[in-house]
């Protein structure tokens, strides 16, 4: 059955706002069309009215499903020294059927929040059965973690082992270097040179705290408190004497994409220096596991401003009270007003699509089957609300 879906507003990446514009789909949610009134004919009778603004499902850029069960048993605030700590402590203290029902109810959860897809970080397999049955599309990031220079082989092996497993079970996977203080330049060229034989997507925590920098910089300071946890010697490292993203991003040079996720601490000339280094990023903000991390956020505007792409993601119900795109929307728009509703949809629809090389995502274009979904209780002036919420209509 051909279906006619109207909003008081239909947004599109390509079309921008369309006032009552009608998505024309069929039940699975192939796009047909989209009509616009006053240029197309609407069939008055066919038509489904919703309130609110009919959009294309969000592509969730950055998640860590592996640690839903942690939802609510991560202190706030304690910065990311004592963050990681506390979820290095905790994340085996859980039988093994709450870790995989809390990720069955993440699922879930994103599914009625409108998102469609997400790039996933895993660094074990435990997600994988949910992941299969899933109607959300999973791109798997397999994460390695090595400072040390000599340990770069043994964890390329068990990256590739955990990416065999995710293949072997039908899903979308490829490596991705942890960040630039646990990942060491040799081990960041091998992970990048491996995903290129694949074209496949790269992901890196970047410049997520203060701590980071001064680790980076300098070999100094609570990145070392993480270390001295996991009882790993790092007095050899004396740090790369400049910022994480300018020591780091020169091994990761490839032509395939990088996602650079948080950027809490990026600089205007950290912008410029990656952007001219890279032809294919994507800067993925994810302001509420920063508030509920470090209690700081990225500066919006000058990422909108230096017009790069920006997708948007949720991370972890370790550091995230829900797995819901527009609660992150929300937070960018209070603290960045003058960026424009249209964009922030883009960054969360076409914007991740493009990062996840997904071609089926994105935009109400014919052939597509991007997810419709109905965003409710924008103002007048199509700003989000506190009460705006996303209900995924197919
Ligand atoms: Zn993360």
């Amino acid at each position: 059955m051909t279906r006619f879906i109207q909003g008081d507003f239909l947004f599109s990446a390509h079309t921008g706002f369309v006032s009552e514009g009608v998505v024309v789909c069929d039940d699975a949610g192939v796009v047909y069309d989209v009509l616009i009134p006053g240029t197309h004919e609407i069939p008055q009778d066919k038509v489904e009215r919703v309130r609110g603004v009919v959009t294309p499902g969000f592509v969730n850029a950055h998640a860590h499903l592996e640690l839903s069960h942690l939802k609510s048993h991560i202190s706030r605030l304690t910065g990311i020294s004592g963050f990681a700590t506390e979820l290095m402590d905790k994340r085996a203290a859980f039988d093994a059927y709450i870790i995989a029902e809390a990720i069955q109810l993440a699922d879930r959860e994103m599914y009625r929040n409108g998102i469609v897809a997400v790039g996933d970080i895993s660094n074990n397999a435990t997600t994988i059965t949910t992941k299969r049955q899933s109607s959300i599309h999973y791109h798997t990031f397999c994460e390695l973690m090595a400072l040390h220079p000599t340990a770069a082989d043994v964890v390329m092996d068990s990256g590739m082992q955990l990416r065999a497993q995710f293949e072997t079970a039908g899903l979308g996977a490829s490596l991705a270097p942890h960040a630039p203080y646990s990942v060491s330049p040799g081990l960041m060229k091998k992970i990048v040179e491996e995903n290129s034989l694949r074209n496949s997507v790269a992901a890196i925590h970047n410049q997520e705290s203060k701590a980071e920098s001064q680790f980076t910089e300098h070999g100094i300071g609570k990145i070392q408190d993480i270390y001295d946890h996991r009882g790993i010697d790092t007095a050899w490292f004396t740090g790369y004497g400049r910022t994480s993203l300018q020591a780091s991003l020169p091994n990761l040079l490839s032509s395939e994409n990088l996602i650079l996720v948080h950027n809490t601490f990026t600089s205007p000339s950290d912008i410029r220096f990656a952007e001219e280094l890279h032809e294919r990023l994507f800067w993925c903000l994810c302001p509420n596991a920063n508030l509920y991390i470090e209690g700081e956020l990225p500066d919006f505007y000058s990422f909108y401003k230096a017009g790069v792409r920006i997708v948007i993601g949720t991370d972890s119900l370790a550091s995230n009270d829900s797995l819901d795109i527009v609660e992150e929307l929300k937070v960018i728009q209070s603290q960045a007003p003058e960026i424009p509703t249209e964009q922030l949809l883009t960054w969360a629809t076409l914007n991740g699509a493009q990062a996840l090389q997904l071609d089926w995502a994105g935009t109400f274009e014919s052939g597509k089957k991007p997810g419709v979904v109905v965003v409710s209780d924008v103002d007048r002036n199509l700003h989000l609300t506190r009460e705006s919420k996303a209900t995924r209509l197919l």
